[in-house]
């Protein structure tokens, strides 16, 4: 008995890695004549069709304005929506589901945290600390925030090797401080940020922490207890969901005292032209009609990532990765930026004396998809002296074999281009 059980532990701890391709149509086609490498995953992930069926099937079947409607359909999607509410919320641990507010996407998430808590709680003097290795959407609402209320964004140096400088921070980290905002991995460099040791030393000093979840949420399980952050925010579309919708989750008692950002429909509990007074959480902050295909798209995806094993699905991420790194190393005349002890989901690099979008255009002709340029994170890229790099970004569903036609390409391009 005993013996059968752990087989079957097992084999489920098997990631079947071709059958997982199989789930995604999109992987199946020829790009230029070439089987798709999809290496551009840290853009957009792809979709497998258990999400385009959801979505499909929503269309379809039951498509309905939700909250407002006491017909058929609408009860089944406003069923459906809070059903996904509810879906997000175990996927990242939240005590309730209130505490997850349905956005467009993180870019979204963080500004409606920079304008709705940022615009009442900062004031002259106050400071909010953003690692110079960030996306411009953890970057730029916060300099829009400080600008109308006399606070500054002060930036957290970087080491060479791509990581926050932990002793620079402490040194940052005082009452001045109201907010950390960081990314739980970059998307320029791959590099893992020490996110609960951040939420630690900003909470000392009393300073609140949002994390930046976009590249963290299809490569690592996220619990939002576990790293007792203040904010969490992540898209959709970067973890096998569809474009258009995202999460912000908030500590309860945050979120409560935060003034609503966008006024409209679904967000008041009664209006008059003598005053209007605004729902509890989640609806204060969902003005208008939420994208609910998008969030039942959503939590498809949560679901496809939570019938997977994640630990052997992480286990094989990690295994192309560091194939992808030690034939990087290998590769004559290749530079990496980011070289942190822990990385997931992204070779950033250079080839000597070649433009990185020719390198991506010839890439391209081999069917090979990469991405070019600085990646939205222009103050990391000018600190290593580049206007951009050349990234390849994995996701669950890529293998080894991808790899070695990403390094063919790439020795085509140097004999070509080099
Ligand atoms: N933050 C990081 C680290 C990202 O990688 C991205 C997108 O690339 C974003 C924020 C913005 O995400 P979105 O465009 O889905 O709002």
């Amino acid at each position: 008995m005993e013996t059968s059980a752990k087989n079957i532990r097992q084999q489920e701890r098997v990631f079947d890695v071709e059958a997982v391709r199989r789930d995604f149509p999109i992987l199946q086609q020829q790009v230029n004549g070439h089987p798709l490498v999809y290496l551009d995953n840290a853009a957009t992930s792809q979709k497998p069709n258990a999400v385009i069926d959801a979505i499909s099937d929503y269309y379809r079947g039951y498509n309905a304005n939700v909250h407002r409607g006491i017909h058929a359909l609408a009860e089944k999607a406003t069923t459906a929506i809070e059903n996904a509410r509810q879906s997000l919320a175990n996927f990242i641990n939240s005590p309730a589901p209130e505490q997850v507010l349905w956005t467009r996407g993180t870019t979204e998430a963080i500004n409606l945290v920079a304008y709705s808590w940022g615009r009442s709680n900062l004031k002259p003097g106050d400071r909010v600390l953003v690692p110079i290795l960030e996306h411009h959407s953890s970057i730029v609402p916060w300099q829009m925030a400080t600008e109308s209320t006399g606070a500054e964004v002060v930036p957290v140096p970087v080491t060479p090797s791509g990581e926050i400088d932990m002793v620079a921070l402490d040194a940052l980290l005082d009452e001045r401080v109201k907010m950390v905002a960081v990314s739980h991995i970059s998307n320029a460099l791959g590099t893992v940020n020490p996110v609960a040791d951040i939420v630690v030393r900003a909470h000392r000093v009393g300073a609140k922490v949002l994390i930046d979840g976009a590249q963290a949420v299809a490569h690592t399980p996220v619990d939002v207890q576990a790293l007792n952050c203040d904010f969490y925010a992540f898209s959709g579309h970067k973890m096998f969901g569809p474009t258009g919708i995202g999460v912000l989750w908030g500590r309860r008692e945050l979120l409560e005292a935060m003034p609503p950002w966008q006024g409209g429909g679904e967000m008041i509990e009664q209006v008059s032209f003598a005053g209007t007074s605004y729902q509890g959480l989640p609806y204060r902050f969902e003005a208008g009609t939420p994208d609910i295909a998008g969030a039942i798209g959503l939590a498809a995806a949560v679901d496809y990532l939570q019938h997977l094993d994640r630990v052997a699905v992480a286990a094989h991420e990690a295994d192309v990765l560091e194939y992808t790194l030690a034939q990087g190393a290998a590769f004559d005349g290749l530079t990496r930026f980011g070289e942190a002890d822990h990385v997931a989901g992204v070779f950033s690099f250079l080839l000597d004396g070649i433009p990185p979008s020719d390198v991506g255009m010839l890439l391209d002709q081999q069917g090979i998809a990469v991405r070019t340029g600085h990646h939205c994170a222009q103050p990391i890229m000018a600190q290593y002296g580049i206007p951009g790099t050349v990234r390849a970004s994995f996701a669950l569903y890529n293998t080894r074999a991808e790899v070695d036609r990403l390094f063919e390409g790439l020795a085509k391009a140097r004999r070509m281009l080099g």
